[in-house]
Order: structure tokens, then sequence, then C-alpha cells
């Protein structure tokens, strides 16, 4: 056990990162979402009474069991989906950033009802087949296909920097992609991470997704 003083300042250590962090991204107008996949439930706690609301998961069933202790907050879906576990998003997600095939987004809406959700659709924009998302070149397509959806709202994109290579252009490239699709009107631009997020947000990133810089389990920028 440690000692009660030590929990203490880890506790305020974390509601201290997140202060710092969540007022910068005010001051630049960006939403924070709290990354809270490989965080304790104390933890997620500790930043919910703090004031943080929106937090994302990557695992159907842990937004699911999070969403549903935690109503107040809201839980958005930010990993690969199976069909198979669409009912949880369907049912309690507040947004879906990881939309990147047709036949899976079907089989969210089935399971959305009284409401619409709001999705984003991943785009690889790293250039490399390994990393999830629509290739840029269908990206139109595969949009007017997903608006046909009932129960589902297109409302931006989402989009992970390429792990070798030119983070910030590929940033960019995801801005313009954005601006072209959705011809001047306001839509999500959500691309920035603990390690990238500065050059997101210089980029344009309306919305990013942090949770090792919060929690401080990695290195920080
Ligand atoms: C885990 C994850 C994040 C958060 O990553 P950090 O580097 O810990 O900030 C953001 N986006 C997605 C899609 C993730 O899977």
């Amino acid at each position: 056990m440690p000692h009660p003083s030590e929990l203490m300042s880890d506790k305020l250590q974390l509601i201290q990162r997140w202060q710092t962090i969540a007022g910068e991204l005010q001051a630049s107008d960006v939403k924070l979402l709290v990354v809270s996949k490989y965080a304790p439930d104390e933890a997620v706690e500790t930043l919910m009474q703090a004031g943080q609301i929106h937090f994302a998961e990557s695992r159907p069933q842990n937004l699911r069991d999070r969403a549903t202790r935690w109503p107040e907050c809201q839980w958005h879906m930010i990993g690969p989906l199976q069909k198979n576990k669409a009912k949880y998003i369907g049912r309690f997600a507040a947004m879906w950033h990881s939309c990147d095939d047709i036949d899976t987004a079907r089989a969210v809406a089935a399971h959305v009802s009284d409401r619409t959700l709001p999705v984003l659709i991943q785009v690889n924009i790293a250039d490399n087949p390994e990393q999830r998302g629509i290739n840029p070149e269908i990206l139109t397509t595969f949009a007017e296909e997903l608006s046909q959806v009932d129960g589902l709202q297109l409302a931006g994109l989402m989009a992970m920097a390429p792990k070798d290579g030119d983070v910030r252009a590929a940033f960019r490239h995801l801005r313009n992609l954005r601006d072209q699709l959705f011809d001047g009107r306001f839509a999500i631009l959500c691309m920035g991470m603990s390690n990238d997020y500065r050059i997101a947000v210089q980029e344009g990133s309306t919305m990013v997704r942090l949770g090792s810089t919060v929690f401080g389990t990695g290195r920080s920028v």
C-alpha cells in the first residue's frame, strides 16, 4: 500500500497536468478528449470531478462499461470495430471516430435509436497500408455512402499521424480533405495525440485525443 500522502500527490499531479493541458487547448478553442483506455477507474473519476466530460475508449466493451457507469460523461469510440461489437457503439457512444467500413457503419446504425450518432471518417493519411482508415482517393465516395445511412450523421474527419514520415504534412493533408469534403461548412477535424498534438493544433485541429501526456504515462512534449 502506498502511503496516503503519495496517493494524494499522484492525484494532484494528475489534476495539475490536466488543468495545464485543458487550459492550453481552451485558449486555442480545441476540444480535449481524454483517452482513458489505459487509465484506471480512479484516475477517470479524478478527472471527471475536475471537470472533464469527454473521454475516449478504444475497446467497445470498455466503452459500454464506462458509459453505463458514468452516463454523465460523453464516451467516444476511437478504436477498430468489428461488426459483432457494433451494438455497444450504436447504444453507448457519444461519437464514433474510427469509421472506415460501410458494412460496420450500417451495423452500428441498426443499434442507434431515438437519436443520431455523430460519426467521423477515419482517413489513412500515412500512406502506409498497415495504418487504418479510408484511402483519401475514395473519401468522397465513402462519405456519400455514409451520408445515406439513417441514424448516423457525418460530422468530420479523424486521422492518426504517420508512424514514420512528415507529421505536419500529413495533418495539413487531412485539413485540406476536410475543407474540400465539407466545402467550408464547419466539420470536426480530429487529429493530434500526446506526442504530436501541438503540431495538429497549429494545422487546424478542432479536437485532440490525449492519453499518456494527461495520465503521465508517456514522455511529454
Ligand atoms: C491510444 C490512442 C490515443 C492516445 O494516445 P496517447 O499517445 O496516449 O495520447 C489517441 N488516438 C487513438 C486512436 C488511440 O488509439
